[in-house]
């Protein structure tokens, strides 16, 4: 098959495209490169199934020519980051909103069956653990431009089902919970590379309030091999999925972890929430995914350990390549 990625430069979706050509795919890639890089598609640019193509999800017309040559699509593409949101809130809420719905678009009139990306954070500041996808959800208010991203996320799967429903469009939403690996930059405040750049560096790390709050991280090879079986699943087309691990830590745990991984002479630094903006003032204590559905889709769930995941983060910094 040929899958047209949005988002084919970006963590996950370099992923994606990764293991699409390694089964004997191919793969176009559109990326704006805002967040995503060619160190990304490096592997796969080797590849004489993978096409790469500059442009943003929001170009109507290039997202169908792109899909007009392709069998599905997943849309990957998103301005992501709390950090990023917050520094950027009505931008990031345009390419959130108005890329999936260029997505879900092109998908009703081509007839190609189309993956969406979502998130955990859709489930906001829910505290009925863990969470499952047919849960209520409980968004912080909107002066609060940390819960746009949730928002336009939330209405993205409200599009897809609701093409599902009226027009037979086939839609697949993955509600991606926090997803670690190589490749992942800390640049918009993503606690795993974060920790790990400081622990290699000697510096404190930056646990925000006490680090009691707690969160399950998925390997983005997990991740990956679940959307692809996903794919091959009848039951999951027309719904919503929780992707992702169940194991929970908190995160002054994670700090620690990373610390000793690293064999690293870091101090742990409790950083007052009020010091780092509005950013985390709000953030759910815990998170975790109900995972009933996935397994009734797909079977057995991967979830690598995290001691695994901290080394993988740690070696690929560690060689240089993970600069911010
Ligand atoms: N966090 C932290 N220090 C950092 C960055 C993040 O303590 O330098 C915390 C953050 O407050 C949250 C958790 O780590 O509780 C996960 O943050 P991330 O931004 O990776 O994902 P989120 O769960 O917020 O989507």
């Amino acid at each position: 098959m040929k899958f047209l990625i949005t988002g084919g430069a970006g963590f996950i979706g370099s992923h994606l495209a990764d293991a699409l050509l390694a089964r004997g795919d191919a793969v176009v890639a559109l990326d704006d490169l805002s967040t995503g890089s060619t160190e990304n598609i490096e592997r796969a640019r080797g590849h004489a199934s993978f096409e790469f193509c500059e442009g943003c999800v929001t170009d109507g017309a290039l997202v169908g020519r792109l899909a007009s040559e392709c069998d599905a699509i997943l849309h990957m593409a998103a301005a992501v980051g709390v950090r990023r949101v917050i520094a950027a809130t009505s931008a990031s809420m345009d390419v959130n909103l108005r890329g999936t719905q260029t997505v879900l678009q092109t998908a009703d009139r081509l007839a190609k069956p189309v993956v969406l990306a979502s998130s955990s954070e859709v489930y906001g500041k829910g505290h009925r653990i863990p969470f499952a996808e047919d849960d209520d959800v409980l968004l912080g208010a909107t002066c609060s431009p940390r819960w746009s991203y949730a928002g336009a996320k939330a209405v993205g799967e409200w599009l897809a089902l609701s093409l599902a429903r009226e027009h037979g469009v086939r839609v697949l939403c993955m509600r991606l919970f926090n997803t670690v690996g190589p490749r992942q930059t800390g640049r918009y405040g993503m606690v795993l590379p974060t920790f790990v750049r400081q622990a290699i560096r000697d510096e404190p790390l930056t646990v925000y309030g006490d680090g009691a709050q707690a969160r399950c991280f998925g390997h983005v090879r997990d991740v990956v091999a679940c959307a692809l079986r996903l794919f091959e699943s009848d039951k999951a087309w027309g719904t919503v999925v929780n992707v992702g691990s169940d194991l929970e830590i908190t995160i002054d745990a994670l700090a620690r972890l990373v610390r000793e991984r690293c064999a690293s002479s870091s101090e742990i630094e409790h950083v007052d929430y009020a010091s780092v903006s509005e950013i985390s003032i709000d953030e759910p204590l815990r998170r975790v995914p109900d995972l009933s559905r996935l397994r009734a889709c797909i079977g057995d769930v991967p979830t690598t350990p995290i001691e695994h995941i901290v080394d993988d983060v740690i070696a690929r910094v560690r060689t240089g390549v993970e600069t911010a």
